[in-house]
């Protein structure tokens, strides 16, 4: 099995790959996708994919992924890559400043088009915002502890047995390889 992974991002094209070893073969392609605003990750990553498939004419995945702290009613939400281009994680922690309630989740949407549809596989992960810790990962993973440790402190086959986006990935696999 083949499997194009659309994204600008070297991060989420490494755990994309690193998911799907010994499953299918990943080409990473890095297009630029217009993103469109709207409150849904899934609608947002379904867009995202229309796009690339109008680019490159083959079996693709496109990502998006928001961050939602609870206490800030969800903020950032599906605006997290602004967010952590603007203000990022130390932003994210003056704004939680005197906050108690530090949960939040990642969602991630992960959109496939073949052409003759668009399906949309998502998955979470809830844990706690925190000061930063550890040295792997992306983005908010330094100030996202889940079980104790940050996605940053965990190792790459670490992070990708639980996070949002393996969540997201195994029922991809499971629509595209049932009973692997
Ligand atoms: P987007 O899906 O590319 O729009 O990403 C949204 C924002 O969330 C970006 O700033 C990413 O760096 C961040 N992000 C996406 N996935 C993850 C993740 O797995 N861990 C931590 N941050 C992430």
């Amino acid at each position: 099995m083949k499997i194009t992974v659309v994204t600008n991002n070297p991060h989420k094209a490494r755990e994309i790959s690193l998911f799907f070893e010994g499953v299918a073969e990943v080409t990473h392609v890095a297009l630029e996708c217009p993103e469109i605003r709207h409150d849904s990750v899934r609608k947002i990553a379904m867009k995202k994919a229309e796009f690339a498939y109008e680019e490159i004419h083959t079996p693709l995945i496109c990502d998006d992924t928001g961050f939602y702290i609870h206490a800030l009613r969800g903020f950032p939400g599906p605006y997290a890559a602004f967010v952590q281009e603007t203000i990022g994680n130390e932003g994210i922690l003056r704004l939680m400043e005197g906050i108690s309630d530090r949960k939040a989740h990642f969602e991630t949407a992960v959109a496939y088009a073949d052409g003759r549809d668009i399906r949309v596989f998502s998955g979470k992960i809830q844990g706690r915002v925190v000061r930063p810790r550890g040295e792997g990962g992306f983005g908010y993973d330094p100030i996202f502890e889940w079980r104790g440790r940050t996605l940053a402190e965990m190792s790459p086959e670490e992070k990708n047995r639980i996070s949002h986006r393996a969540r997201a990935l195994e029922r991809l696999r499971d629509f595209l390889a049932p009973g692997r």
